[in-house]
């Protein structure tokens, strides 16, 4: 993509009524746009890497075996009924509306009651089970606080994976194989190492439901972490008795605040069973089934790579997750021989498949560098007068803080 065509501006100043790094850095960057409180939209370079992000997620459900589908955002007030879940003084969060005619709907926070619902159309016998079901979709919470910028959202987009088994085995089964995903996702995102699988309250059908906390100063949660074992437990349930039961040493332990970027749990049969999901066994019994719920929230995933690898006034995003892999810088200052190599190099690079920021607008150097940085594509190439006499062009590995004088070919066989 053009730069002179990318309609968002950077901005130097922060915004005044952010308090949250990462909100700061993605408006500054024009990744992101405030709407309202914990309301914000997605410009082309931040829904680029929300794109980014769902796509490793999407993969690693695939991974799993997972069925993809889009579940309705508004919500049937019956059937919420059935589990309980209607009343705001159980579900303090809740968006409600109403029908023309005076009849209620919800706005989708989660979607266990559809889901399970729905599936009762199609899954009866043991022969269909287990499956797993997710989507990649919007959901609304009228979260009370909403100063974290997009790692609480009142609307955001979630992961939400939702697991259905004959017995608890082949729910641990799935429960195991799920968690290995998570770990796969984060690493992919570029924030495994500071993102530790913690033991956390389970409700009533197993003893501790499992969060991904990342470590960070933005983080909402305390979490105790134990290098040596590599698992962490949330304050929540921090007991003499869970770290025995755990086999953790107190003194291993260290407090850091973190945040929820994703969290398993298992559901037992809380839904199936008021929501009548059964299935028919071998023997002809009919039982209802063990479901599990996956939870991964792409906003604050993104929100959450910000905070952890964000600077001042500059940002550098994960292989894996930046808008685009590489940033082409042209310096050409009105010299017509490096305009023609400059947009030689950019088609060079999508011929190669590269993805490619090419920065071609009639700017000073200095500017073009301060976007740059704050835009925080990976790698970068810039042209010059300078680099066009050498025969080269300058190579930038931001992340591995290195510059290298070479030819445009050798760049492209590097980055491909
Ligand atoms: P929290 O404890 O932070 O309020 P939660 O336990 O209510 O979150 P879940 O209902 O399990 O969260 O939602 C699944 C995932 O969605 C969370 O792990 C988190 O990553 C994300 N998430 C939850 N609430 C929000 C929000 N308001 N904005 C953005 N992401 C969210
Ligand atoms: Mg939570």
């Amino acid at each position: 993509m053009k730069q002179s065509h990318l309609f968002t501006k950077t901005r130097f100043e922060a915004p005044k009524d952010e308090v949250s790094k990462n909100a700061e850095l993605l408006i500054r960057a024009g990744f992101i746009h405030k709407d309202m409180a914990g309301v914000y939209s997605y410009l082309p370079l931040g829904l680029r890497v929300m794109n980014k992000l769902s796509g490793i997620i999407r993969e690693e459900m695939y991974a799993l075996g997972a069925n993809e589908v889009s579940l309705a955002a508004l919500q049937n007030k019956e059937l919420w009924e059935k589990t309980g879940r209607w009343s705001d003084d159980v579900v303090d969060n809740w968006f409600k509306t109403e029908f023309k005619n005076g009849s209620e709907a919800g706005l989708g926070f989660s979607h266990e009651e559809p889901l399970t619902n729905l599936l009762k159309d199609h899954i009866r016998s043991y022969k269909d089970l287990p499956v797993s079901v997710f989507q990649i979709q919007t959901k609304f919470r009228n979260e009370v606080r909403a100063k974290s910028g997009i790692l609480r959202g009142r609307e955001f987009l979630m992961k939400d994976l939702y697991s259905f088994a004959r017995d608890q085995k082949e729910h641990d089964e799935f429960y195991e194989k799920a968690k290995e995903a998570y770990v796969k996702i984060y690493n992919r995102a570029g924030i495994g190492e500071k993102t530790h699988l913690t033991f956390a309250s389970g409700g009533v059908f197993s003893k501790y439901s499992h969060e991904f906390q990342t470590e960070t100063e933005a983080g909402e949660d305390t979490i105790h972490f134990d290098a040596k074992k590599n698992i962490a437990i949330n304050k929540e349930v921090f007991t003499d008795d869970v770290l025995e039961s755990l086999g953790v040493d107190k003194k291993n332990l260290v407090e850091k605040k973190a945040i929820e970027v994703g969290n398993i749990f298992t559901l037992g049969t809380r839904f199936s069973e008021p929501l009548g999901l059964t299935y028919t066994d071998e023997k002809g019994e009919v039982h209802p089934m063990i479901m599990g719920c996956y939870g991964i929230g792409v906003g604050r995933l993104m929100g959450t790579i910000v905070e952890v690898l964000g600077e001042e006034d500059a940002m550098v995003w994960p292989d894996e997750v930046s808008p685009f892999k590489v940033h082409l810088i042209s310096i050409a200052n009105g010299d017509a021989d490096v305009e023609k190599d400059a947009k030689e190099a950019y088609e060079k690079l999508k011929q190669a498949g590269i993805e490619v920021l090419f920065d071609d607008r009639e700017l000073r150097a200095g500017e073009k560098f301060a976007d740059a940085d704050l835009i925080g594509i990976p790698h970068r190439i810039v042209m010059s007068k300078k680099t066009r006499e050498a025969g080269t062009v300058e190579y930038q590995d931001r992340k591995k803080k290195e510059t290298k004088n070479i030819g445009i070919d050798e760049v492209i066989e590097t980055l491909a």
